[in-house]
């Protein structure tokens, strides 16, 4: 898509941090700053999030993110990982191009990357209900 910036990361017309890639995905640096090692992992062809994704991509993606993370455990020093997604602006995503935010966890490192929930406000059973499929 001409207008998106992850699409022109991917194409490298805008420079990226680049972790890693292969012919259908690209893992490379989130420009945040807001912990260490914050890695965005992408397909290459734009879909804006998984709903828009076809299972062929997200399979893509999640193998990409696999690797990396494997990579962070055995090379460099990482116990575990955290994986974040929003799927559209309702989630709070705000680039629409899908991405798998990896965020690198080692005990005891401080890092809250939980989400703090206000707690449920339907019962649970009323809510199973609506959502069994
Ligand atoms: P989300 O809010 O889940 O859509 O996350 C979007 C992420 O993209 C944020 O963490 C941003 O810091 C990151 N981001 C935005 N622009 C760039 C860029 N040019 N290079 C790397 N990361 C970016
Ligand atoms: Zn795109």
């Amino acid at each position: 898509m001409d207008d998106c910036i992850f699409c022109k990361i991917a194409s490298g017309e805008i420079q990226g941090l680049r972790i890693y890639e292969n012919e259908e995905t690209l893992a490379f640096m989130d420009i945040a700053k807001d912990v260490d090692g914050h890695i965005l992992v992408i397909p290459k062809a734009h879909c804006k999030n998984i709903l828009d994704c076809d299972p062929e991509t997200l399979s893509a993606v999640m193998q990409t993110v696999k690797i990396v993370a494997d990579h962070l455990v055995e090379n460099c020093g990482y116990e575990g990982v955290n994986l974040l997604n929003a799927s559209d602006e309702s989630a709070g995503q705000s680039v629409p191009h899908f991405h798998i935010h990896i965020i690198p966890r080692k005990r005891d490192d401080g890092i809250d990357a939980w989400p703090k929930f206000e707690g449920a406000k339907e019962d649970i059973h009323s809510v199973f209900e609506k959502l069994k499929m």
